[in-house]
């Protein structure tokens, strides 16, 4: 009709459009390490058997009554001590506003929404690289974006000395997101200490921080040690703001569970934050889907199945850190002479390879390997069936 005659396509998801030209390759030998999602040693999606064993439980018993605006009260509290502590004090004070949020980037969107609407004139410093994602949720939500260093092309590493510099040089009482760990795309996170040292600078210059937590027990194999950036922000007293998610972690991508949590100064500020990032929601989507909430709550409300979920989650990390290690092994062995050593040095979901854009898309034309642009390697996707084919292939293209 006429009415939409304005309308150009949008442009292709760089990411999703590496699946599609994936999925249409016939060839028998193609490999796709373009997704973020994690798949076994056979190349499947998995479900975890923790989940499987809730769903057992649910079966039958799901009502299919609204959830109220806020969400899975108990999920919500499983989910705040994963990130803020079993033992927190803000939990035991009631100082957080919480709500169950459309996975992580639901919350990253309620949360900027909430930034426009209480700090209309609030800017937001993103890293780069980040997920791209990022870039479209504060977009739209109108609030306008600085960009701070973060890794260091030279070394495939942390810049830290300038991402210091641009802590410092942001204006006072600043608005930064910050990958809690496991940074996507470039698997780069701050060593402990360097997080002191951020924390810190935060401190002193009054900025606000929020973390974006994708993948916690994903870097190490353990949620707790994911934890630690947060923990230092917390134990030097800063009023910090959480996205979480449990697509990666649980395995429930599609289900869309998460978390948004803001710090307050007290119980009265929490319930009147709360009441607003509810008051965001409702005409957006009124209330949170109830099912993957249910699954959460099941398996962290069950000590045992809690422990399962625990023993999982260190299986799909192990996987991916043996993969690291294979990639640049095989890479090694073929006599490469260029390093690879920050395959292994980076951490979580992806390696930030070091590939041009025309080296990828050798690797795709002349391969059949599929990846972004930007070089960056889902380590879900390799498997002890492709890691030889895949190191053959960044070999040949790189020489
Ligand atoms: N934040 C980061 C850094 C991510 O990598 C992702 C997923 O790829 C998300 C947030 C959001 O994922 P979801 O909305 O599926 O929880």
């Amino acid at each position: 009709s006429s009415w939409w005659k304005s309308v150009e396509p949008a442009p292709k998801d760089p990411i999703l459009g590496v699946t599609e030209a994936f999925l249409a390759d016939p060839s028998p030998n193609k490999v796709n390490v373009g997704v973020g999602a994690y798949r076994d040693d056979n190349g499947k999606p998995v479900v975890l058997e923790c989940v499987r064993e809730a769903e057992r439980r649910i079966a039958g018993n799901l009502n299919m009554e609204y959830l109220p605006m806020g969400g899975s009260i108990k999920m919500v509290e499983e989910t705040l001590k994963l990130a803020y502590g079993e033992n927190s004090d803000l939990i035991k004070d009631k100082r957080i506003a919480a709500i169950q949020s459309l996975s992580g980037t639901g919350a990253c969107r309620i949360f900027a929404d909430f930034q426009k609407r209480f700090l209309p004139e609030s800017q937001i410093y993103i890293p780069v690289p980040t997920w791209a994602n990022h870039h479209n949720i504060w977009r739209d939500a109108q609030v306008p974006q600085r960009t701070y260093h973060y890794y260091h092309p030279e070394s495939k590493g942390l810049d830290f000395s300038a991402l210091m510099d641009d802590i410092k040089n942001a204006p006072n009482g600043s608005f930064f997101l910050l990958h809690a760990c496991a940074h996507n795309p470039t698997g780069v996170d701050p060593t402990e200490e360097q997080w002191r040292e951020i924390s810190y600078q935060f401190k002193v210059k009054g900025h606000f921080a929020f973390f974006d937590m994708a993948y916690q027990g994903f870097a190490s194999g353990d949620p707790e040690r994911d934890a630690k950036s947060i923990r230092i922000f917390l134990e030097d007293g800063h009023h910090i703001g959480i996205a979480q998610s449990y697509a990666k972690n649980m395995g429930l991508y599609g289900q869309r569970v998460g978390c948004l949590s803001v710090v307050c100064e007290d119980e009265n500020q929490a319930v009147a934050v709360k009441s607003q990032l509810q008051q965001l929601a409702r005409p957006m989507y009124s209330n949170p889907p109830i099912h993957g909430a249910l699954v959460v709550s099941i398996i962290l409300g069950d000590p045992d199945l809690k422990k399962l979920w625990l023993k999982e989650v260190k299986v799909m990390a192990d996987r991916i850190i043996g993969m690291r290690t294979a990639l640049r092994e095989s890479l090694e062995k073929l006599g490469s002479p260029l390093s690879w050593e920050h395959i292994t040095k980076q951490i979580g979901m992806f390696c930030y390879s070091g590939l041009t854009p025309e080296q990828v898309d050798r690797l795709t034309s002349e391969y059949h390997i599929y990846m972004t642009r930007n070089g960056r390697i889902s380590m879900a996707g390799v498997t002890t069936g492709n890691v030889s084919y895949l190191a053959n292939a960044i070999h040949e293209v790189t020489k």
